[in-house]
Formats: C-alpha cells, structure tokens, sequence
C-alpha cells in the first residue's frame, strides 16, 4: 500500500509539473496588419503559365538528352511576355541553362535573390488525362508538367516584376533573379550561377528559393493552415551496400550468397533508424504549431524535456515527413544481383539515398552504418554526398521581410520555420548568405503536394492571384 501512495504521489508531482506548462503554452498575440490590395488578372497569369508548360523543358537523368532548343525557346518566350523586364534587367546565361537578372537599385546596399527554376522532370503522356505539355485549362485548372514544381514561380515572380516595373518600381537595393535549368537532376546551373556572384563580391542580404508552402494537417492537432518556410535543408548521401559471394550455377547453391547476405544487411539497416535528433528548425516548428494543437499534444510539445522518446517513437510509426524532420532517412531506392534466373551473382548491391540531418555528415552516417553492418560481410562505399545546408534565422530583418509578405499574403496562417527534407538549388547560395529561405508562396492542399513529379500535374487558376501578390510584396521589399 505505501508504494501505491508514493506512485500516486510521483504521478501527481508529475502531472502538476507538466500541465501548467501546456496550457501556458499558447500561441503569441498577433497584431493584425491591413494589407493594401493588389490588383491581379488571374486570366492573363493563366495564359502565360499555359505557354509556359507548352514548352518541354525536361531535365533527364542521362547526360545531353535535354533538348537545349526547348530551353532556348523557353527563354525567347520570357522575352516576348515580360519586355519591361528585358529591358530595365541585364539578362546573363550560367551553366547550361541557367538564367540570372539583374536589376540595378537605388542604393549600393546587399541585394536580394529571387530563385526558381523551370526546368521539369519528364512525364509519360499515356498516364496522363490531359497531354503533359500541352498547357491546357480544364475546370479552372492549368495542367502540365511544371505547374506546380516551379513554372508557377517563374510565372509569378516575373509577372510581378513587370508589373512593378509598369509601375515606374525600382528597388532600393540590387534585385537579381536566378532561374535554374536543371534544378530536378541536382545540376549545376545554380552553382554556376552563385560562381559569378561570388566572383563579382555579390553578398545577398535575402535568398527566396522553392521550398515549404501553406500548407494545411500536416501538423498533429493543428487544423489551421500553416506557411511553413524552409530555413535549412537535409543533405544527401548516395551509399552502395556491397556483397560478395561465389559465383556459379543456380542449381547448387552454396550456405552463403550474396543476395541473402545483403537480405539480412538490408533488413539490419532498417530495423534500426538512425537517432533522433532535434535540430533548431524542428525546434521552432513543434513551438510554433505545438502551441496551436489540441491540449494532448500540447503536453507533449510543451515538456520535450521528458516526451522527447514518445516523440520518437511517434515519428517512428508515422514515418514519412514528420520522421524525416527529426533524423536523417534511409531509403532503398536500388538493387543490383545477378541478370539471370539461373546464375548465382558475385556481388549484390543496394543503393540507398540518405537523407541528412542538419549536424550529421555523409561520413558520420557511414560510419554509423557500418557499426549496425558489424559482423556482416558487406561493404558500405559512399558514392556522393552534399552536406546538409546551415540554418537561416527565423528572427531579423530578412526573416521580417518575408513574414510581412506572407501575413498580408495568407493573413490566417500560421508562420513558422521548418526544416526542408528535400533539396533546392538554393542550397549553392548558402555559400555568400546567410538568409536562405524556402517557400514556394501558394497555399497548396495535400492532393496537390502530392501531384508534384507525378501524372496529372495541374494548378487551379485560383491561387495564381495570390501567388503574384505575395512576389509582388517581396519585391516591392528589396
Ligand atoms: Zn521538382
């Protein structure tokens, strides 16, 4: 009996420690600011996102299949829809196809950086409803490869300048931006393009690339939708898993193969997620949007101090984007053995993309798997690596600049940083700034998200007015 009394008594203490830090756990007052309007004409942003999408800027994974024409042409027609542009911005081409303008300011002060990129992953006209590249509008709807990922940005971004510009607009500081080409195969057009700057001295004040969006559920508890800005992104790492065994006929296999082998280091690796790691981004979105959740994860996000193993394990089972956020991934994404039925393999290969968290290096996470891998006969070889980028901060000037434009922009959503799991060209920039933000400026649903890269790409005519007043409020900013 006195135990039950004393276990009752921790479990009081206990409750009395953690609830008062949940239910004081509440979102900050907001001032809400009134937001001039800006007039759009949503029929001439779906006309020139239709022309747009006509043309097959496809980025493949085998070198020199791009078609250079296609881009060229892309460019001409940028010529041809935003002549204001052409005019007052000096255009430059980096790389293969990587398009930079530059608008001069008023002032010498640090410029800004605009990004998108408009090349687009290729798509299989036969699993399409509408023909991928033929710019389409059914129901309010644009349809095409690049609709989303990111030929709605180049739309809006230079729809918003020209319009500025018509207006007599001209920037305080120096306001460039950088289209990339070949964005979807982690070329080097970006790279290119951040060379030349850095070779000029060029160091921007504020770096605006693709990245998180309004977004609504993605967060457990929060019903409101969120603007989620990427202020760092994930490394990746391309690891081979190697194993050797006899080759020979299939008709006496030996004790040991290779694929079995590989079998088990496959399953070894995957039954033992690398750690959780909470990282300053991560941080920062489970105190914003923790505080607009419902009181059980209140609990949990308000005490990380003593919850942090019942958030792994929750992002364990949920797995997807919410585990991607609090440790580097592993995915198996190839697998290599023998080419016949009837031939036994000398070697079985997995290829695994790894997805690193900020703090983690390629080297480290090899170094974690081949202590999980100990006592197997199975290689692990690093192939290629980008290191995760550094983080932003979500506070200051830069940070400021591009909240005010999205709170004028999406007044009901919650803003917060977050950290990106995928990887964006504006990585490169990293290298001369320190305020590297991702967010792609349109509130996009689930099933849209999920049309990214996959058949049926399509973006409704609606939220293209939103898109080019959101980049006509950066802009006017810079
Ligand atoms: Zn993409």
């Amino acid at each position: 009996m006195p135990l039950l009394y004393a276990l009752l008594a921790l479990l009081a203490a206990f409750l009395a420690l953690i609830t008062p830090r949940a239910l004081r756990f509440v979102p900050p007052p907001r001032e809400s600011a009134k937001a001039e309007d800006i007039p759009a004409d949503a029929e001439r942003l779906a006309r020139h996102l239709q022309a747009m999408l006509r043309l097959k800027t496809v980025s493949y994974p085998e070198e020199g299949r791009a078609e250079a024409a296609q881009f060229a042409a892309f460019r001409d027609l940028l010529k041809t829809l935003y002549p204001l542009v052409h005019a007052r911005c000096q255009a430059e081409l980096h790389g293969q196809n990587g398009l930079l303008y530059h608008l001069r300011g008023q002032v010498d002060g640090p410029p800004s950086v605009l990004m998108a990129h408009y090349d687009v992953v290729p798509a299989d006209e036969g699993d399409w409803a509408h023909p991928p590249f033929a710019g389409m509008l059914v129901d309010g709807e644009v349809w095409g490869r690049g609709a989303l990922d990111t030929k709605c940005t180049v739309l809006c971004l230079l729809e918003a300048l020209e319009a500025q510009l018509a207006a007599g607009f001209v920037p305080r500081n120096d306001l460039y931006l950088s289209l990339g080409g070949d964005e979807e195969t982690l070329g080097q057009d970006a790279a290119a393009i951040v060379d030349a700057l850095e070779a000029r001295g060029v160091r921007p004040a504020f770096v605006l690339d693709e990245g998180g969006a309004v977004v609504s559920r993605v967060f457990p508890g929060v019903t409101r939708a969120a603007a989620l800005v990427g202020i760092a992104e994930k490394g990746s790492a391309l690891v081979d898993l190697v194993a050797q065994g006899r080759p020979g006929h299939a008709s006496a296999p030996p004790f040991r193969q290779a694929a079995l082998t590989l079998a088990q280091a496959i399953s070894r690796v995957a039954r033992r997620p690398l750690h959780f790691t909470l990282t300053a981004p991560a941080k920062a979105l489970f105190d914003t949007l923790g505080r607009h959740s419902t009181f059980a994860y209140k609990l949990i996000f308000a005490n990380l101090w003593c919850f942090a193993p019942l958030l792994d394990l929750i992002c364990r089972r949920t797995g997807g984007e919410l585990d991607a956020l609090v440790r580097t991934t592993v995915a198996f994404t190839r697998l290599h053995a023998s080419p016949a039925y009837n031939v036994l393999p000398q070697q079985a290969k997995a290829g695994l993309n790894l997805r690193l968290i900020s703090g983690d290096t390629a080297q480290d996470a090899v170094a974690r798997l081949q202590s999980v891998l100990k006592g197997l006969d199975v290689q692990v070889e690093l192939v290629r690596a980008s290191q995760p980028s550094p983080i932003s901060p979500a506070s200051g000037p830069a940070w400021q600049r591009l909240a005010r434009a999205i709170h004028a922009t999406y007044p009901q959503a919650i803003l917060s940083p977050y950290l990106m799991v995928a990887a964006s060209d504006s990585r490169h920039f990293c290298r001369i700034s320190d305020h590297v933000y991702r967010f792609s400026g349109f509130p996009l649903t689930r099933q849209q998200l999920s049309l990214i890269h996959s058949q049926n790409e399509r973006i409704p005519v609606s939220l293209l007015p939103d898109g080019f007043r959101f980049f006509t409020r950066v802009i006017g900013q810079c």
